[in-house]
C-alpha cells in the first residue's frame, strides 16, 4: 500500500542538484540529515535523535524533490505515504496503517543493511490535523496518536533511526502536539521560487533539451511570477510540445511564451488547433 522508494546513490533518482531555488531550504535539510548520517557522534555528545523534519509550504514547489533527495543522501530505505492514506471510517484502521508504515520502515532499513529509514508523509495535515476538529474525530484522533507513539518510540528500536519527513501547505491546522521537540522540531520552508530561483529552475527542466539561439530563458523568468516550479515544469514541457506540432527539432522562445500564457490560463495541455 505504501510506496517504497529505494535510497542511496543509485535508488534515489533525485539529488539535490535536481533542485532549483530553495538555498535555505536546502542546507537546512543537508545540515539535518548530517546528523542522522553522524547517528554515533550524535548518540556519544548526547544529542537527542532527529525525528522529524517538516517541510511546509504551497504546492508544486518541490518538497517531494526534497524529501527523495534526501533519502538519496542518505543511503535511507524510503518509505512514501499520503497523510489521506490512514483516513477510514472505521476506527482503529488509520492507527494500524500507521503502525504497518513503521514496521515496513524498520524492516526494510534492516533488509537493506541500513542503519536509517525515511519515511516521508504528504498531506501531513489530512493525518496531523487538529485533534477533536473533526465529526468522526475519535478515529482521527487514534491516527495521529499513533503517530505521536511511533515517532516518540524510536528510541526503542537503537539498531534503526526512522526520520519522518512530513510536507504540507497548510501548516495553520496541524496539531500542536506534533510540532513539539522530538517530534517535528525542525520546520524548512519550501516557499515560491523568486526570479533568479525560477530561472535556475527553467535551467534545470531545459538541460536536455534542444534550445534555439533566441531563448531567452532570463525573460521568462521575470514573466513568471508566482509561478511554483510544477508550472515551471509545465511550461517547458508545453513549450516541447509546441515544436513537435510545428514539426521543429528545437525550442524557441516563442513556444516558451505561448507556453507561460496557456500554463497561467491553466488550458488544457493537449488541446489541438482547431482543424
Ligand atoms: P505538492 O505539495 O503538490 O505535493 P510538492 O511541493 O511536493 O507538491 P513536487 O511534487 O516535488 O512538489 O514537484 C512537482 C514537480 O514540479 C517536480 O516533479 C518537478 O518537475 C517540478 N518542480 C517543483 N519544484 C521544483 C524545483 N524547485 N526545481 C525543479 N523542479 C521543480
Amino acid at each position: 500500500r505504501f510506496g517504497v522508494v529505494e535510497g542511496g546513490a543509485e535508488g534515489s533518482n533525485v539529488t539535490f542538484d535536481d533542485i532549483g531555488g530553495h538555498e535555505m531550504a536546502k542546507r537546512e535539510l543537508i545540515e539535518a540529515l548530517e546528523f542522522v548520517r553522524d547517528a554515533e557522534k550524535v548518540k556519544q555528545l548526547g544529542i537527542r535523535p532527529l525525528r522529524g523534519i517538516l517541510l511546509a509550504g504551497p504546492p508544486g514547489t518541490g518538497k517531494t524533490m526534497m524529501a527523495r533527495a534526501a533519502a538519496g543522501y542518505t543511503d535511507a530505505a524510503f518509505l512514501v505515504a499520503s497523510g489521506s492514506q490512514f483516513v477510514e471510517m472505521y476506527a482503529g484502521v488509520g492507527a494500524q496503517r500507521v503502525r504497518e508504515l513503521f514496521r515496513k520502515a524498520r524492516a526494510l532499513a534492516r533488509e537493506r543493511k541500513s542503519r536509517t529509514a525515511v519515511i516521508f508523509i504528504d498531506e501531513l495535515e489530512v493525518l496531523g490535523g487538529q485533534r477533536g476538529r473533526h465529526t468522526s474525530h475519535l478515529e482521527y484522533d487514534q491516527t495521529l496518536n499513533q503517530l505521536l507513539v511511533e515517532m516518540d518510540g524510536m528510541v526503542r528500536t537503537p539498531d534503526v533511526q526512522v526520520l519522518v519527513i512530513g510536507a504540507t501547505n497548510r501548516m495553520d491546522l496541524l496539531d500542536s502536539a506534533l510540532m513539539r521537540p522530538g517530534r517535528f522540531d525542525r520546520i524548512v520552508r519550501v516557499d515560491l521560487p523568486d526570479r533568479e530561483a525560477r530561472l535556475q529552475i527553467l535551467k534545470i527542466h531545459c538541460r536536455h533539451r534542444p534550445l534555439a539561439p533566441d531563448v531567452d530563458l532570463e525573460s521568462i523568468a521575470r514573466e513568471t511570477f508566482g509561478f511554483s516550479g510544477a508550472h515551471l515544469e509545465a511550461v517547458v514541457n508545453e513549450a516541447a510540445i509546441a515544436a513537435l506540432r510545428a514539426g521543429r527539432d528545437r525550442l524557441e522562445q516563442a513556444d516558451l511564451r505561448e507556453a507561460v500564457d496557456k500554463v497561467m490560463l491553466g488550458e488544457r495541455l493537449d488541446r489541438r488547433p482547431p482543424a
